[in-house]
């Protein structure tokens, strides 16, 4: 490959704060405004034009492992959500248009300082091994920015490889990921029409949990567009507004600005042209049309950036506890499958899941100082991710490395030495800890 000079610049450094928040998806809003709230000044970082990350620009707005014991901010969202008549008959499809409009006025009433359309670029350590400096790139050319405590919500975990932290990526026997999906959000269809086809959660008793989804994948093969994902899911939103998941994307690099490309082109076209098909069909079928699609798609798994613990598939048969625990996952293993060769669909790969903690040492990088992450970046194994990638623990994972790092940098401490919760819990009381 040819290779160029890039010349050095001096670049603005335009903010210093307490807590510097990169990437604005379900973990990194949560941070931001559980950092705001506890007195840090907080800045959060999106490249995209929206807050939500794949709630929004991913097209996928549903909450996967929410059970009744979450409550914080997970909650705040889904009660102002139900607020403004935006959450479907599921409970966890929510409309993606009001979620945009409630992340910002959660953001902004919090005292976050919002910076959209701004891409992280590079992470500098200073001395000390701690990290010093992100650099941004966006319409404002290349940016510097400064913090106390850095949390690197950005999914793939870009800051910390930046900063040359280790990572993971895929199953360590060969790298495979789990596919990517390219979602699209369907309208022109009624629910009591096309309901058989439809995940609402309220199955009859003994009733197969993926009948609906068979029953698609049939009347797509009907229609002369058999699924990529063997598993097609068409989640109700509200009135005749529905998200479609049918498509899945194999053998793609989430680091990998090609495969995005390729995985984009590939995903847009298949489902165009199975709603195209599904028109074709006629009957409840005629009027279906696409209103939106994925503005970035769907990355399931990126790198799982080392921690000072990695939560493994033991923790997860085991259900474990720590003391740290900052959310109790309640959700099962979900793998969807890496070789279209074997399988198109998903599954546990043998591994059952009891609730268990995700503790704060799985949030705070083991490489580098001063640098916390939450969501899907976090450190763990490739089975034990499947699981706690949802969003129903991406957001309580925001709202503690937030608090954490709110503490540290108030106090001149690094995120790994701030005790957690700061005030001593018994261990008869982890379950107010569930909450969030
Ligand atoms: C197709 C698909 C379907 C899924 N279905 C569900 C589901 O139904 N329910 C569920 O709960 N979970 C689901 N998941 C899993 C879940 O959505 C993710 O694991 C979850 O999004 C994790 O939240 P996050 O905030 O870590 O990451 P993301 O939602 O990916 O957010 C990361 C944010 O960081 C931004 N960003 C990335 N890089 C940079 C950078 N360099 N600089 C600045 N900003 C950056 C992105 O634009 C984005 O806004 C699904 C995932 C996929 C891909």
């Amino acid at each position: 490959m040819k290779t160029t000079q890039e010349s050095q610049k001096t670049i603005p450094v335009v903010d210093d704060v307490d807590v510097l928040v990169c990437g604005g998806g379900p973990a990194g809003v949560a941070a931001a405004v559980a950092a705001s709230r506890a007195g840090a000044h907080t800045r959060l970082i999106e490249a995209h034009g929206s807050l939500g990350g794949i709630w929004t620009v991913g097209a996928m707005a549903y909450i996967c492992g929410m059970h009744e014991s979450k409550g914080g901010i997970l909650r705040e969202i889904v009660d102002e959500l139900r607020n403004r008549d935006a959450v479907g008959l599921s409970g966890r499809a929510f409309d993606i248009e009001p979620a945009k409009l409630v992340l910002e006025e959660m953001c902004l009433q919090s005292g976050v300082m919002l910076r959209l359309h701004t891409r992280v670029a590079a992470a500098q350590r200073g001395e000390s091994n701690r990290l010093a400096t992100v650099i941004t790139e966006s319409k404002s050319g290349r940016e510097a920015w400064k913090a106390s405590v850095v949390i690197d919500c950005t999914g793939d975990g870009d800051v910390a490889a930046l900063a040359g932290c280790g990572f993971d990526i895929g199953r360590p026997e060969s790298d495979e990921a789990q596919p990517m999906s390219f979602i699209a959000v369907v309208g022109g269809i009624h629910l009591d029409e096309v309901r058989p086809y439809t995940h609402l959660r309220n199955l009859a008793p003994g009733e197969d949990a993926a009948i609906h989804k068979h029953r698609l994948r049939e009347l797509l093969e009907r229609a002369g567009t058999p699924p990529s994902y063997s598993l097609p899911t068409l989640f109700h939103v509200r009135d005749d507004l529905f998200i479609l998941m049918s498509n899945h994307e194999y053998a793609r690099s989430a680091t990998n600005a090609d495969d995005l490309t390729k995985a984009t082109l590939q995903g847009r076209t298949e489902v165009h042209a199975q709603v195209q098909a599904l028109r074709h069909l006629g009957g409840a079928w005629k009027d279906i049309c696409i209103v939106a699609t994925s503005g970035q798609v769907g990355v399931r798994e990126g790198r799982r950036i080392h921690g000072r613990y990695a939560i493994t598939a033991q923790d997860l048969a085991s259900g474990a506890r720590h003391p740290d625990a900052v959310s109790r996952c309640h959700f099962g293993v979900d793998i969807h499958a890496t070789n279209p060769k074997e399988s198109k669909g998903l599954g546990n790969e043998g591994v059952h899941a009891k609730p268990y903690d995700i503790p704060l040492r799985a949030l705070i990088v083991r490489d580098v100082d001063g640098l916390m992450m939450a969501g899907r970046c976090i450190s763990g194994d490739f089975v034990s991710h499947s699981s706690y990638r949802v969003t129903a623990d991406a957001v309580p994972m925001g709202e503690a490395a937030g608090k954490v790092s709110a503490v540290a940098a108030k106090s001149n401490r690094l995120p790994h030495e701030v005790a957690w919760p700061e005030e001593e819990i018994a261990a008869n009381k982890l379950d107010a800890r569930d909450g969030l």
